[in-house]
């Protein structure tokens, strides 16, 4: 039985752990707080830094191919392991993702529309950047942001950026123009080795304060918009030669058109109604392309929402269960802190 190993041991990793027992691989989840969430399903978790050289030796020993549930994981680490083991997606999707001013120009070099954007080092940067867009923008560190954390947001010329550069920590940043969205959609889509690409629906998102509160499928947009973003993301994944699952977010304007956000080289929280809607989940289907086994139909038999369950929603949950058409999905956190999404749930529509 071949071994896969994870990196990282949030929901995400678990919900992998699990669709990989399905298919008879053991996995192996490298994570430095024991017993977490993926630990718990996993077969084996190494406790150690994403970057520890001996946890990453460890790792290469137990598990015949390496893939890894968030985008942070150190580029160093996977080419460590890349020289003894395939590593799915590429590090390159990695360093892509990473940080948001290399993201931006990959994605309009694929030919696709992002925001406005400019880096901004400095204060006076920064105010020369607002003055290009005319006062509205959204500044955003450059690495490490998630869930909206890392970003500044101003609507207008009246919103005074005086020392938004040091409130942000004098780190490497980015003003993006300010997208006038009617929605927000991301397509998770899949690439084989053989460069064999499937994609699901796209989704439609709902964030609330700053984070991810429901996906719906179908989205409310047009046939044109749907084939925009579906485009994009296949285009997206053939220009890194990727292997594995990948969550692209695009903004919806008023006519239709799709600007791309921001894409994750990873199984995607947008996609997890896929695990009740589709025969195979996006979690399978990142299992079968790392692993060379054919894709999945990405086709949906069903419309659904999907809602994240996050701090003291996890009290919904006897409700949840005495619904019909819900499927549950928690994640083994023992400590219910506000903004930490302790499951999730689908509901057929
Ligand atoms: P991000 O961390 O890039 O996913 O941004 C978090 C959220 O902020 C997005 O889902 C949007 O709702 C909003 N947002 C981010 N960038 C922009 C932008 N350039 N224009 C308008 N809204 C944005």
């Amino acid at each position: 039985m071949k071994t896969i190993g994870i990196i990282g041991g949030g929901q995400l990793g678990r919900m992998l752990a699990m669709a990989a027992a399905r298919l008879n691989f053991r996995t192996v989840v490298l994570e430095p707080q024991p017993d977490c969430p993926a630990a718990q399903v996993a077969n084996d978790q190494i406790v150690a830094a994403y970057d520890d050289p001996r946890g990453l030796d460890e790792l290469a020993r137990l598990a015949d191919l390496i893939t890894y549930e968030f985008e942070n994981v150190p580029v160093s680490a996977a080419e460590q392991l890349a020289r003894s083991r395939p590593v799915f997606p590429p590090p390159k999707a990695l360093e892509v993702a990473q940080d948001r001013l290399v993201e931006k120009r990959f994605i309009n070099g694929c030919g696709i529309a992002t925001a406005g954007f400019h880096p901004v080092d400095s204060q006076a940067d920064l105010e020369a950047a607002l003055a290009e867009f005319g006062g509205a923008g959204v500044l955003k560190t450059r690495r490490l942001g998630y869930d909206g954390k890392g970003q500044r947001v101003f609507r207008s010329a009246a919103d005074d950026p005086a020392g938004a550069y040091v409130a942000l920590g004098q780190v490497p940043l980015i003003l993006e123009s300010f997208v006038p969205f009617d929605r927000e959609i991301s397509v998770i889509a899949a690439r084989a080795p053989d460069g064999t690409t499937a994609c699901f629906d796209p989704a439609e998102n709902v964030h609330r304060n700053g984070i991810l509160h429901t996906s719906t499928v179908p989205p409310s947009v047009g046939g044109s918009t749907t084939e925009a973003a579906r485009k994009a993301a296949t285009t997206i994944l053939d220009a890194l030669g990727y292997v594995g699952v990948i969550g692209v977010e695009f903004f919806v304007l008023a006519d239709g058109g799709v600007v791309a956000n921001e894409i994750a080289p990873r199984v995607h929280n947008s996609g997890h109604w896929t695990e009740a809607a589709c025969v195979v989940s996006q979690f399978e289907q990142h299992i079968r392309a790392i692993a060379g086994l054919p894709l999945g139909d990405p086709s949906r038999h069903s419309d659904c929402v999907m809602q994240n369950l996050v701090g003291d929603d996890i009290a919904r949950v006897p409700d949840l269960l005495a619904e019909r058409n819900v499927l549950l999905h928690l994640y083994g956190k023992a400590e219910a802190r506000s903004g930490r999404k302790m499951g999730h749930f689908t509901r057929l529509l």
